[in-house]
């Protein structure tokens, strides 16, 4: 993944799960409203759910690197990736 994320491109954004599993954790669209300089992947974003849009500052990438944070295989709720990932979708 590149650095060069712009203001108003879309990504992805991955909702939270509920605990009991009521919701699961989907993929959302997001519209990049900040971008936080080459060093950070940290984006401020909105997001676009079906019931409506909210605001996100500095959320972390999570996509294609596996580590501590990843949950079955799937991004973690809270994260951003790529609509490209393999693992997004
Ligand atoms: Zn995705």
């Amino acid at each position: 993944v590149d650095h060069d994320f712009r203001i108003g491109q879309i990504v992805h954004y991955v909702s939270y799960g509920t605990p009991n599993g009521e919701y699961t954790s989907e993929c959302r669209a997001a519209v990049v409203t900040g971008v936080h300089g080459s060093q950070s992947k940290n984006l401020d974003l909105c997001v676009l759910n079906p019931e409506g849009m909210y605001f996100n500052v500095n959320v972390p990438y999570e996509g294609l690197e596996e580590g501590p944070t990843k949950t079955a295989g799937r991004p973690r709720g809270g994260t951003w990736h790529t609509q490209e990932d393999p693992r997004g979708d």
